[in-house]
């Protein structure tokens, strides 16, 4: 199979030229060429699932933020045979490979061998990097062994990247079909090494001058798949392209654009944006980082109004998710209205206490089928709507889908006001 990509690699790197006219093509149009980017993360550790990849999310931001497109990630043990075979893989697919881990000085760490098996060469040992080490292990006051020495062996040709928060060495390695670029796999230093070394490797080599913009709009009270059914023609673009993600109660709609600059990027969001606004309407309650809560919060303090929320079965989730913006009537302001608990039997007369403000009473019961319902009894102005609402998922996300419902219930009788 080894034996098989390396072909392909080969046969890439016979039309070099066509990757030349690929570079100058994307640079006079475009003003920068258009990378590809694979990540391998390395570690048994992961695969058993002992520690969590953070590696991938944070480099795949960071590559949406260099504007380079992330076409693949994979998680690999610490095997030397099977990276080798997965470096070769990727390069044969992609502009760029990053691998985090496996740098390290013991015999587990086995990504230095297999990246310079992948790119058809050996390692070499590099006496400025054993000084390198040599001087950070001084300064801890500690001696290197004779096992740290393997770190300063890297693949014939590769560039040593200094890694200035630990004493593992990264490198990268450039070849006609691409660049491999071997990181750390302490989450630390990773971060370090990307924004500090690997950011201005990349924009040096690719002279990529794209950016990548994401733009989060957030939904309530409709499901994904009649949003689905909206715009589902937008969810077959290819830039900018549109998404759906669905939570208990809301819905998002992720627009991510690529263009030279964050103007234009902005701009094509807006056009989408535009689109989108227009299938939606008032479903639509924030963008990006805005919450319901936090819109709900807002409405009430322009209208100058409170909430007296009674809560059954809910766990007050909803009582904590309100209560940090003063919006709420308080225990103390109920005890000056002379509130007492059987109040809450009789709606009217409760409402007629805490007027002009809003009564807010639900109740989230569970069926013997399992399925959930919402029930709502609201008191404004002289009106009572009473509602109810079904939810069929999962038991565990049934108390977030309730809290979600009753606010965007609430939110929409607010923008009538
Ligand atoms: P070292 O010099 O410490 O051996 P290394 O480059 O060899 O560094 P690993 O040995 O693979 O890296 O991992 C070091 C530690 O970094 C792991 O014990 C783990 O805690 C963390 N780590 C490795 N990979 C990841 C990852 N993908 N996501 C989060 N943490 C990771
Ligand atoms: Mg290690």
């Amino acid at each position: 199979m080894v034996e098989g990509i390396r072909i392909q690699i080969r046969a890439k790197l016979d039309y070099s030229w066509f990757i030349v006219c690929k570079i100058i093509i994307w640079d006079v149009i475009f003003g920068g060429i258009l990378p590809s980017a694979e990540i391998i993360t390395i570690g048994t550790e992961l695969l058993l699932g002992e520690i969590q990849d953070t590696n991938t999310r944070f480099i795949a931001r960071f590559l949406r933020n260099e504007g380079i497109d992330l076409f693949r990630t994979t998680m690999i043990g610490d095997n030397e045979n099977r990276i080798t075979s997965t470096v070769m893989e990727s390069l044969s697919r992609s502009d760029i490979v990053i691998t985090t881990g496996g740098l390290g000085p013991t015999v587990d760490d086995p990504t230095r061998n297999a990246i310079a098996r992948a790119i058809g060469t050996e390692l070499e040992f590099r006496t400025e990097l054993w000084e390198q080490i040599k001087h950070r292990f001084e300064r801890f006051g500690r001696i290197p062994t004779e096992n740290n020495k393997k770190q300063a062996f890297i693949p014939m040709g590769a560039t040593a990247i200094e890694n200035a928060v630990g004493t593992a060495p990264a490198f990268y390695c450039r070849i006609d079909n691409g660049l491999v670029i071997s990181l750390p796999g302490v989450p630390k230093e990773l971060e370090y090494l990307l924004e500090n070394q690997v950011k201005g490797i990349l924009r040096t080599l690719f002279n990529n001058k794209y950016v990548i913009q994401t733009y989060v709009i957030h939904t309530s009270g409709i499901g994904e798949s009649v949003i689905d059914e909206k715009i589902a023609d937008l969810e077959t673009l290819t830039n900018p392209t549109v998404g759906i993600v669905a939570y208990p109660g809301q819905t998002d709609i992720r627009i991510t654009a690529k263009a030279l600059n964050k103007k234009k990027a902005a701009k094509m969001i807006s056009n989408i944006m535009d689109i989108i606004t227009q299938r939606m309407g008032g479903f639509i309650f924030g963008f990006n980082e805005d919450t319901l809560d936090e819109v709900i919060a807002k409405l009430l303090l322009n209208l100058n109004i409170k909430v007296c929320l009674i809560e059954k079965g809910t766990d007050q989730l909803i009582t904590q998710l309100l209560q940090k913006y003063n919006i709420l009537v308080s225990d103390s302001e109920k005890s000056i209205l002379g509130y007492t608990d059987s109040f809450e039997k009789n709606q009217e007369n409760l409402y007629k206490l805490i007027y002009p403000n809003i009564l807010l009473v639900t109740e989230l019961s569970k069926t013997i089928d399992k399925s959930a319902t919402l029930s709502i009894d609201y008191f404004h102005r002289n009106q009572r709507i009473n509602k109810s609402f079904q939810f069929g998922g999962h038991d565990n996300l049934a108390l977030t889908w309730a809290a979600n419902t009753t606010m965007h219930f609430l939110r929409s009788q607010l923008i009538q006001s």
